[in-house]
């Protein structure tokens, strides 16, 4: 009987191809289509890469994706560059993989073209999970139809109904800050965007990222402010004059960017409160269901591939017994997602941080060293 994963997105199909390595069958079921053009750019870091390079992916994903050279910092008010971060050959040397940047849409067709090729995946789309019933030797999904499962995986992503089913008083909070993306055709774009880099610009509540995707043909424009109404989803349209408002005393050059996107898709950022465990007897949740991270780090996606390799490796190693299995699992990826996401909101703070303290971070930034600057996240792409 295959295991039953319910989410076909990042985590979910990554999952899926883990056990196909394995050897170990499942079906994946998804609410809405696979590998919709749905969400905008995802950065992976070597954590991610490494991981993906040993299910094979690694050349699918490469062809879709961009290597950005650097990581340039910006103070958003002077525009003045505080430091430049080596992203391209010394990020390589460094963690063995590089560092990519790629459409969303892009890496979820390479995962779902793996696995329908993969001859032990099952793939079910607009099969919405909408109630889940644990029993003793079984759990029973309700959706479309009804389906009988001996484990399931919920890589349902962060507002999951798996969650809901096994926790049901955990919780999400909205942390009052709300990000908005664009994506740009990357013709006729100014300095510094013209460059193949990634671009981070800190301002007083509010955040800009820039970096390329899609073989460096689009330009995925991310901005992060305090403020906005809570709301369900990855693709609430937005206005610009809201979304940009936060960056009226903004440097030109930044300005004159945000100016150049039409149209805005916006989504609301959460914690998670009250998850206690995140595996019962027969049901193991992973990715942005278990644990869902604040945007700050670029880690929600290779968070959810370390968990699906960790999962399927946990399986594979205890195939009689998926109750220790998912319990290894469990306590592996505990310790490190709640390292991630504690200093993902820790960087959100310091990227935010008004006068005099925006000062401070400046010049600490200014000053420190490329290879120290570095260093600080080998606990991070090293894994
Ligand atoms: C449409 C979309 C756009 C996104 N855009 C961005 C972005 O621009 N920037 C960013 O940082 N992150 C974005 N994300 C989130 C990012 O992809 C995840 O944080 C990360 O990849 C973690 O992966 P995950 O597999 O845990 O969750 P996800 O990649 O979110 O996958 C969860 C999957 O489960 C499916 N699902 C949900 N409920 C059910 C159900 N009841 N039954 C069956 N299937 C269900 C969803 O349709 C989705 O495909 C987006 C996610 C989605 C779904």
């Amino acid at each position: 009987m295959p295991l039953t994963i319910a989410g076909g997105g990042i985590g979910g199909l990554t999952t899926a191809l883990a056990l196909a390595r394995h050897g170990i069958p499942s079906r994946v079921l998804e609410r809405g289509g696979f590998a919709e053009e749905l969400g905008a750019g995802i950065q992976l870091g070597a954590n991610a890469v490494r991981r993906l390079e040993t299910l094979g992916m690694r050349e699918a994903i490469e062809a879709e994706a961009v290597r950005p050279a650097a990581l340039h910092i910006f103070d958003a008010y002077s525009g003045k560059r505080l430091k430049q971060l080596p992203f391209g050959k010394a990020y390589e040397e460094r963690y063995g993989v590089p560092y990519l940047a790629m459409r969303r849409a892009d890496l979820a067709r390479a995962l779902f073209e793996a696995s329908e090729a993969s001859g032990r995946i099952e793939l079910h789309d607009r099969f919405n999970v909408a109630h889940v019933a644990e029993q003793n030797d079984h759990v029973a999904l309700k959706g479309p139809w009804e389906i009988k499962t001996k484990l399931l995986i919920g890589a349902d992503g962060i507002w999951s109904s798996v969650r809901k089913s096994i926790a049901p008083t955990s919780h999400l909070v909205f942390t009052g800050h709300t990000a908005a993306r664009s994506m740009l055709p990357a013709t006729d774009l100014p300095a510094p965007f013209d460059a193949p880099v990634v671009t981070l610009w800190l301002g007083r509540g509010s955040h800009l990222v820039t970096y390329p995707v899609a073989r460096g043909e689009a330009l995925n424009v991310v901005f992060a402010s305090h403020g906005g109404q809570p709301q369900q989803g990855w693709n609430a349209e937005a206005r610009a004059e809201d979304v940009t408002r936060a960056a009226t005393q903004w440097h030109d050059s930044a300005r004159d960017l945000l100016g150049r996107a039409g149209t805005w898709r916006q989504w609301s950022l959460y914690r998670l409160h009250g998850l206690r465990r995140w595996t019962t007897q027969r049901v193991a949740l992973l990715g942005d269901a278990a644990h869902p991270v604040l945007p700050f780090m670029a880690q929600g996606a290779a968070l959810a591939i370390e968990d699906a390799v960790a999962l399927a490796d946990a399986l594979a190693d205890s195939r009689d017994d998926p109750a220790k299995a998912i319990s290894h699992y469990e306590a592996m990826r505990r310790v490190r997602a709640a390292r991630v996401t504690r200093q993902s909101a820790r960087l959100g703070r310091i990227y935010h941080l008004g006068q005099p303290f925006a000062a401070a971070r400046n010049l600490a930034i200014s000053r420190q060293s490329a290879e120290k600057a570095l260093g600080q996240f080998d606990w991070l792409y090293g894994a």
